[in-house]
């Protein structure tokens, strides 16, 4: 059973910051009741999930990775939790994550990093490590991550598990402690695909609560659940074969596209000219958004304090000593870019660039139903490898960060391995509200 194999493997994946066995126990418990009373019981019934540690639960510590919340434990739940509660899941503890999801290892987790269950000398990815992790191992059959930049897609890929990002405002972000409001959006991370539109039906649809929700109708998505990609026009995005990107890489979503093509789609070149400036738009866009909603954060009125003789000093303390490296590292790059000097050179200017993105991916989509693309340059590399240069790391979003932009779903499904025997993620990008397809493509390919 899912505890006993959290017991076996958790000390060496460390996905989870929090382990509530006692409450999973307890709604096991009441599933077990409903069965024997003959009630009617959904899929999702006593499935044991796991929830990233950036998503609210109430009565349940919801750290971010960050020291500065260490104890902060919510009145409230998030809209997903919500949702997904009505299903009765056991829930079995909050999945580590970097710190306020800024990251693609988990490594800059404020407490300490995943491992990678296929290699634990390897990171799972991130930011949404700890979920991923945790569905790879076998410790929870479900995970629901939060994907700024790429972050539930590329540790999916990293871990060989599925990861949907779904179209902005598809799924409500209330009570997901924000780190880039304009690009952040919650996801289920599974084992597989029927797993991801199961888990989808359950947490999208409009919510009240996030003014930025979409009002547009829910499919049932496990309609989609059907081997057909005849007819199909698959676009191949020639810059998203960057130089520098891993051949084991290459090679598996190479193959992946001949395989949706032996089945029936069609392959149709697709030019993204504006990919090359997703990164530097992202990297502003993204910190300076950050920096405005990790304002609250001033040993006041949230999280940890660390007095001084004044209120400044006590917010200098309680911000220096709390926050890790790579947030202070984005609050500075985001309110450089905010500030009145440089708005126009830098914020204002990658806002007209996302706009370009987008478009490029509007053009694209008269000609195409699917993007496909890989998830992420490289398999999963070395704890330790990459973390002592933000840049490289910074790079290596090249293939998720454009989709956050521009609001549209992506989904990352496995589709090999490296020489080294690590998993290898093949990504689908789709119109907005358009889940359906890239369900329906990912589970013809699967
Ligand atoms: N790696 C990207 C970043 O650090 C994406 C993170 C995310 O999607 N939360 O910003």
């Amino acid at each position: 059973d899912v505890l006993a194999r959290m017991d076996a493997v958790e000390g060496k994946v460390k996905a989870f910051l929090t382990i509530t066995k006692e409450q999973a126990l307890e709604q096991a418990k009441a599933v077990d009741e409903k069965i024997a009373a003959g009630e009617n019981i959904s899929f999702l019934a006593g499935i044991p999930g796991a929830v990233k540690d950036n998503i609210c639960t109430k009565g349940v510590r919801t750290t971010c990775a960050s020291k500065i919340l260490e104890n902060f434990v919510p009145p409230y739940d998030a809209s997903v939790v919500t949702k997904l509660q009505k299903e009765f899941p056991v829930l079995v503890g909050k999945a580590n994550l970097d710190e306020f999801a800024m990251g693609g290892s988990t490594e800059n987790s404020g407490f300490y990093p995943t491992h990678n269950p296929w290699n634990t000398e390897c990171v799972p990815g991130g930011s949404s490590g700890g979920s991923a992790a945790a569905v790879a191992s076998g410790s929870a059959i479900f995970a629901l991550g939060s994907d700024t930049g790429g972050s539930i897609r590329q540790p999916a890929s990293f871990c060989g598990v599925v990861g949907m990002k779904p179209t902005y405002g598809r799924v409500s972000r209330y009570g997901l402690v924000a780190y880039a409001s304009s690009l952040d959006q919650i996801g289920p991370i599974t084992r597989d695909v029927t797993d991801c539109a199961n888990v989808l039906n359950v947490i999208a649809g409009h919510d009240d609560m996030d003014s930025t929700s979409s009002f547009a109708e829910v499919p049932d998505y496990t309609k989609s659940l059907v081997q057909d990609v005849k007819g199909l026009k698959i676009g191949l995005p020639k810059e998203y074969f960057v130089d520098g990107m891993d051949q084991d890489v290459e090679k598996a979503v190479r193959n992946a596209i001949e395989q949706l093509k032996s089945l029936g789609a069609e392959i149709v070149e697709v030019s993204l000219p504006h990919t090359k400036y997703a990164i530097s738009t992202y990297y502003l866009i993204a910190p300076a958004e950050a920096a405005t909603n990790l304002e609250r954060y001033d040993g006041i009125s949230y999280g940890e304090r660390i007095d001084g003789a004044d209120v400044v000093e006590l917010m200098t303390n309680t911000r220096s000593k709390l926050f890790g490296e790579e947030v202070k590292r984005r609050i500075m790059i985001g309110n450089y870019a905010l500030s009145a000097g440089y708005y126009d050179a830098y914020y204002l200017k990658a806002l007209k660039v996302r706009t370009l993105i987008q478009k490029d991916y509007t053009d694209a989509f008269e000609k195409v139903d699917v993007i496909a693309a890989p998830t992420a340059p490289t398999p999963a590399y070395k704890i330790g490898e990459m973390i002592s240069d933000p840049l490289k790391m910074y790079l290596q979003d090249i293939c998720t960060v454009p989709l956050n932009l521009a609001g549209l779903p992506g989904i990352s499904v496995p589709c090999g391995y490296s020489q080294k025997h690590m998993p290898i993620g093949l990504q689908l990008i789709g119109k907005p509200l358009d889940e359906a397809t890239l369900i329906r493509t990912a589970y013809t390919y699967e």
